[in-house]
């Protein structure tokens, strides 16, 4: 709670400077298996308490939904909300111009939800020897597990559609869908995906998967990805924290404190932020 009226207060600090844009940081959040970083971007006020994660790849030859991963940069969250952006997962994958990762593997198979092993390394669905044996996964996997996002996007190409009842809330698979102007269609379950895993595994949190055209995406479509995602954003983002009026008793200790030491002055407007 304390979080939240945080993020409700900060928000409402007028920047410094015009010309500031959203607040960024990068982080390394694991290395591919032939030691290539995977990076996650954050945007917007890292105390917000509702994250959202969006992969734009996870499999290295379906590459378009970084156009939307990097146009959200320079994104303004709302209220309350923060996103994680990883523009690639796979980055050995993008380097290969391949689906799986260096080792052979179809990352998303490699979960340990309903994960089904069989097969042999480059296969095109090749699970991998064990659930999370890739480094690219687990990067993942203890990035959900450390940020709890409440909604996660992963694109891949080129079904045209956004996942429908993929195990979290279906409204926001729908806000999604029609905002973005691709049909909203069920499709049969798949072993070891990771938005099985992580509707499974995180309560309350919604993962689905938006399936891009083919090829690369317009500046247009583009934009229009990053318009349905902010309104994902929107529709999970906290309620506006109501100030309530200061009791005048607290509100004269707040007018004497300069007189009677720092401790009053410090610990009144925590409460008021708590209110
Ligand atoms: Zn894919």
């Amino acid at each position: 709670m304390l979080g939240t009226a945080l993020a409700v207060v900060l928000a409402s600090v007028p920047a410094a400077a015009p010309a500031a844009g959203p607040a960024q940081r990068t982080e390394e959040i694991g290395r591919s298996a032939q030691g290539r970083a995977i990076t996650a971007m954050r945007v917007g006020n890292p105390r917000a308490p509702r994250k959202v994660l969006v992969v734009g790849e996870i499999h290295g030859s379906e590459i378009a939904g970084r156009a939307v991963t990097r146009r959200l940069r320079r994104a303004r969250p709302p209220r309350g909300t923060e996103l994680w952006l990883i523009d690639d997962l796979n980055p050995d994958g993008v380097a290969a111009r391949r689906r799986q990762n260096a080792r052979g593997v179809d990352l998303n198979r490699n979960f340990s939800v309903g994960w089904r092993g069989g097969g042999r390394a480059f296969d095109t669905y090749y699970p991998g020897p064990a659930p999370f044996s890739e480094p690219e996964s687990r990067a993942v996997r203890d990035l959900t597990l450390r940020i709890r996002p409440r909604v996660t996007v992963w694109y891949h190409q080129q079904l045209r559609l956004v996942t429908k009842r993929t195990g979290g809330d279906a409204r926001l698979e729908a806000l999604y869908a029609r905002r973005s102007g691709l049909p909203h269609r069920r499709l049969d379950p798949l072993p070891g995906t990771a938005t099985s895993w992580q509707n499974r595994t995180l309560r309350g949190s919604t993962a689905f998967v938006v399936e891009l055209p083919g090829g690369r995406l317009s500046a247009r479509s583009t934009r229009r990805h990053e318009g349905a995602l902010l309104s994902v954003a929107r529709a999970i983002a906290p309620p506006p924290t109501v100030r309530r009026r200061i009791p005048s008793a607290t509100t004269a200790s707040v007018r004497r404190a300069p007189t009677r030491g720092a401790t009053t002055a410090s610990t009144a407007p925590r409460s008021i932020a708590r209110a």
